[in-house]
């Protein structure tokens, strides 16, 4: 059963291979769970064989994932084997109320599990993303002044209260690490680093599989690392973060006297099309998020680094300076440079986050019967 649910839907064959149990044994088992009505199973046709598709059952329950945006808010409904339901995005005002955000995640968790025809009861639990640290233990944002009106907001209880489920909070960057480690394009390796850039830079580590958190919450906030101790005051009250280099808010300020008001999709798209401007600034942020990285792997040595967020749609104008930069500022290895890829999952990197840790608590609680 944990094989199946970390990996989603496989086939019986697969189910041998990952567990090193005899294709008999397997097919004895998993009839046994089909009939308690733990496990699905469904013929399919792979490489022009049929096999017979195995899945955790509906009837095992449903997690939400809900992603804060400092934009916009998601919210998907995924079942036990992390097949995505229903998925909706609504903007967010700049600087909206956390209770209007909450109320408005919860309406849209209680709407999706109707559309679906879900009792309440049927929700085993919630994953949060919020862009601003976040103490794990407390379920608060750990670092005062990231997101204006949201300090001191017990996230996770008032959610919990409103839709009568465990709810577990984390950071936006830290649940993107996690979905682009398991099934992105962060798999297979055991050190991985996230960065989400966009109107505020994230970051997160997940060693192991499991996420860095550090003491308060604070790990692999990338887009705080200081690359000019001299620079502008950053909105966590430092002087010269990356945020303030590269954050898309002050790109789109560099621009705006040359070329009017635009908006991130506007500037990438330009530079897609040529305009020198438009990839000049492209061009700078990514050497400046290739300064902070190069520091980031001195550090950890993660063995890839994923790049996420809106910005990394920009792809090659982006990720080519930086990975020049990462190169130069790394410290040589016999392994040669670390890679620097694009983000698999794209926009949907850290809801995914969040429906996988609602999924991994829910499994650790033994809501799902498997235990860790
Ligand atoms: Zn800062």
């Amino acid at each position: 059963m944990s094989a199946v649910q970390q990996r989603g839907s496989l086939t019986q064959i697969e189910l041998a291979g990952v567990t090193g149990l005899s294709p008999a044994t397997v097919s004895n088992i998993v009839k046994e769970l089909t009939a308690a009505g733990v496990l699905h199973t469904a013929h399919s046709t792979r490489n022009g064989r049929r096999a017979l598709q195995v899945t955790l059952a509906r009837g095992l329950g449903l997690v939400a994932g809900v992603h804060f945006g400092t934009r916009s808010l998601r919210v998907s409904l995924a079942d036990a084997s992390m097949r995505v339901l229903a998925d909706q995005r609504m903007p967010l005002a700049p600087d909206h109320r956390a209770d209007t955000g909450l109320q408005r995640a919860a309406l849209l968790v209680r709407e999706m599990l109707l559309d679906v025809d879900a009792a309440p009861d049927e929700l085993l639990g919630v994953g949060v993303g919020v862009p601003a640290p976040v103490d794990v233990r407390t379920g608060r944002i750990a670092t005062v002044g990231m997101m204006r009106g949201w300090d001191e907001v017990d996230v996770g209880g008032t959610l919990s209260d409103d839709l009568g489920a465990p709810v577990h909070v984390d950071n936006d960057a830290n649940l993107g690490a996690l979905a682009e480690a398991r099934s992105g394009a962060g798999a297979g390796h055991d050190a991985v680093a996230y960065l989400r850039v966009s109107h505020g830079i994230g970051g997160g580590i997940v060693l192991g599989g499991r996420i860095v958190h550090g003491r308060g919450g604070v790990a692999g906030e990338i887009g705080h690392v200081t690359i000019d101790e001299n620079g502008p005051i950053c909105r966590c009250g430092n002087r010269g973060c990356l945020e303030t280099f590269a954050g898309a808010g002050v790109l789109l300020a560099m621009l705006s006297e040359s070329r009017g008001p635009l908006t991130l999709r506007d500037v990438i798209d330009a530079a897609r099309a040529g305009d020198p401007g438009c990839r000049r600034v492209l061009f700078d942020a990514g050497q400046h998020l290739g300064v902070a990285t190069a520091s980031l792997c001195n550090l950890v040595d993660p063995e890839i680094v994923v790049v996420g967020g809106q910005l990394a749609d920009a792809g090659e104008i982006l990720l080519g300076p930086m990975r020049t930069v990462v190169e130069q500022r790394t410290m040589p290895s016999v392994s040669g440079p670390v890679s620097v890829v694009p983000s698999e999952h794209g926009a949907t990197a850290e809801v995914r986050g969040a429906l996988t840790l609602a999924l991994d608590r829910a499994r650790v609680g033994g809501a799902l019967g498997v235990s860790a």
